[in-house]
């Protein structure tokens, strides 16, 4: 396992290294078409394709972006946290399909102790996804988001002790859902069943789950939609 370790440390190395080195260059392509497109606007056709070539570089670094996401080792930045307000911010920063979204936070969940970029980030990916699955099923989305407490000692814990309190979260869609084999897969890097996916957004939500000593799961039943549930320790703070 340890050697399994190392080896993937490396290749995240590798990977963090040429994610770093096609950045620049890729930026400089994105500029440089811009400028040409500038001084370009009596060629229509020209200035169609220079627009093509800066939509297909922005694409390119938005997934060397979700690489490095991955690769680099998350570093917490651990403040007080009100779930409801990280969610809501979760919304806004959505590409397209806020207006779909309903957020209900029970009035009795916590500050949590997190770190608050890394939940937005966690949270959007779900959401674009839960978006993205409702794209061909020709039904207006719907997406339902609902935080609840699971107080101490909900389920005695399997040694006699109390289980400390914890914050669920659930992301649900009515998408098509997720056959059995996929569900088993769509944790693991680079998997994806999109033309244009990377396959990292849920590596992404793990890492970060991990990192906060949470649990992530997710229910689907073909046809009838997907369910992640993100469990979140909530850790008492001396002057909550
Ligand atoms: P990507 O979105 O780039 O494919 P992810 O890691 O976010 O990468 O997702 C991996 C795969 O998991 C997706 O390609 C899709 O098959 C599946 N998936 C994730 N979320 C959902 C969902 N809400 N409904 C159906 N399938 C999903």
């Amino acid at each position: 396992r340890e050697r399994l370790r190392d080896r993937l440390a490396t290749l995240g190395e590798m990977a963090a290294a040429i994610a770093h080195e096609v950045k620049n260059p890729l930026a400089s392509i994105e500029v440089m078409a811009g400028v040409l497109r500038r001084q370009l606007t009596d060629r229509p056709e020209a200035m169609e394709t220079l627009g093509d070539i800066i939509k297909e570089s922005k694409m390119a670094n938005a997934i060397v972006v979700e690489v490095l996401e991955f690769v680099r080792p998350i570093r917490l930045q651990v403040e007080r946290v009100a779930l409801g307000e990280v969610i809501r911010d979760a919304v806004t920063s959505l590409d397209r399909g806020a207006e779909h979204v309903q957020v209900q936070v029970d009035g009795d969940v916590p500050l949590l102790l997190a770190d608050p970029n890394q939940l937005r980030q966690l949270f959007t990916n779900l959401m674009t996804n839960a978006i993205e699955a409702m794209d061909e099923t020709g039904q207006p989305p719907r997406v339902d988001v609902r935080a609840s407490l699971v107080p101490e000692d909900a389920e005695p814990g399997s040694a006699g002790r109390p289980l400390p309190a914890q914050v669920r979260i659930e992301v649900r869609d009515h998408g098509p859902g997720i056959s059995e084999d996929d569900l088993e897969r769509i944790f693991s890097p680079f998997f994806t069943t999109k033309p244009k996916g990377t396959g990292l957004g849920l590596s992404i939500v793990r890492k970060v789950v991990d990192a906060h000593d949470g649990i992530i799961d997710a229910a689907s039943a073909p046809g009838r939609g997907t369910t992640f549930r993100v469990t979140l320790p909530v850790i008492p703070a001396p002057d909550y």
